[in-house]
């Protein structure tokens, strides 16, 4: 991988700086063909051979990726779903995995349905707690730990070098959902993880315009193998042109997480004092309860998602998001727009969510005016 004293900032704005062979153009062409001219004799020695598992477009958007996460190797996918499940399809029917109690509800879903169906021995444990992790993993059984940190929907952090040590000692790997952290806040596998994995739709794209899914290790060993020939042959692919929008987005990522983490700790201080908030989750204020490993784990801001538990209930807090007009009543997170959602209401039944708990990931916008927005829209929703 790239071995330049350049920063993550400079690497992501240039791309790599990479220039384009056939014309000098500094922006990349998108390749879109799916197959490639063999040689007169028969032989692939350009390396492609077809578009399921070769493209350069995609190439190039996974050296990015593996730069910033200061990974060897990395590899796009689809979505952030196809991502993390193939984690989990490259292990074996009985297999023992520990996966947080609290994490993105989709995958959770998928965990404790399908994942159980088909075969997989999953556990759910509150990670953030290390002896309650340290007692669900099982020495020569357990052979996967999962994290998110920090996590949907209360920004639950978990230490990860302390998870690492706790999944090796038992023969287990650890891949951490580094979605909300983003590579500029923490380097999971410099923390001793073994993949990393992101959902490109959010952050790393960060226009609300692709959906993709990114893992990226440390260690290309036969497990990252078999996820690879996994995403081919189960074609969890992401398309070249999808890939090059995850390029150009991941040039402005830097300065859009910067940007994030700025306005959402200001709105996280002013809306602590509001008499309409009860609680304010966000990692970077000192009443988190992960508030210390937050400041150990997270480099440069404390990212830029928090949930406010609104006075009044659950109706109180469908009414405040009933009364934005700048705020995007949306699903989904990292992108340029700030968006506002009632969490329980799409996690369903089931789901550990407080009803009162509104989720809002900051954009770009002028963060006082996100604050006018909110605050006029919790005062009407509290007469
Ligand atoms: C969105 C999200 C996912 C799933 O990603 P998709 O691209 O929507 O499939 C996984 N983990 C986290 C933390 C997410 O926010």
């Amino acid at each position: 991988m790239m071995k330049t004293p350049w920063s993550l900032r400079t690497l992501a704005a240039q791309a790599l700086g990479r220039i384009d062979a056939a014309t000098r153009g500094l922006v990349p062409p998108i390749h879109v063909t799916t197959t490639f001219l063999r040689d007169p004799d028969n032989q692939y020695r350009s390396g492609n051979i077809y578009g399921r598992a070769d493209n350069e477009t995609v190439r190039e958007a996974e050296a990015v990726i593996a730069a910033l996460e200061g990974a060897e190797a990395a590899m796009v996918l689809g979505s952030g779903m196809s991502a993390a499940t193939a984690v989990f399809l490259a292990l074996a029917p009985g297999e023992h995995v520990v996966v947080p109690r609290v994490m993105y509800w989709a995958l959770r879903n998928w965990l404790l349905t399908d994942a159980v169906h088909w075969g997989l021995n999953v556990e759910t444990v509150d990670t953030s707690d290390l002896d309650a992790l340290r007692a669900a993993v099982r020495p020569g059984k357990t052979t996967l730990v999962w994290l998110e940190t920090p996590a949907n929907p209360l920004w639950t952090l978990t230490d990860i070098a302390a998870a690492a040590e706790i999944a090796h000692a038992a023969g287990a790997r650890l891949v951490v959902d580094s979605t909300c952290a983003t590579p500029l806040l923490t380097r999971p596998l410099s923390l001793g993880a073994d993949i990393v994995m992101h959902a490109a739709t959010k952050y790393l794209n960060g226009h609300s315009d692709v959906i993709a899914g990114a893992l990226a290790t440390a260690t290309p060993d036969a497990f990252w193998a078999r996820i690879e020939r996994n995403r081919s042959m189960l074609g969890q692919i992401l398309g070249p042109l999808e890939a090059f929008l995850l390029l150009r987005g991941m040039r402005t990522l830097p300065v859009r997480v910067q940007a994030a983490c700025t306005s959402a700790m200001e709105l996280a201080t002013r809306f602590a004092n509001h008499p309409d908030v009860a609680t304010v989750l966000y990692p970077g204020l000192p009443s988190h309860p992960g508030h210390d490993i937050a400041r150990r784990q997270m480099q440069g801001g404390f990212g830029g998602m928090l949930s406010l538990r609104v006075r009044g209930g659950e109706a109180a807090a469908v009414a405040t998001a009933a009364g934005v007009e700048l705020w995007k009543r949306a699903t989904s997170l990292g992108g340029v727009e700030s968006l506002i959602e009632h969490r329980a209401s799409i996690e369903g039944s089931g789901s550990p969510c407080p009803p009162d708990l509104l989720r809002l990931s900051v954009g770009i916008e002028d963060p006082s005016d996100l604050y006018a927005d909110l605050d006029q829209a919790l005062r009407q929703a509290h007469p």
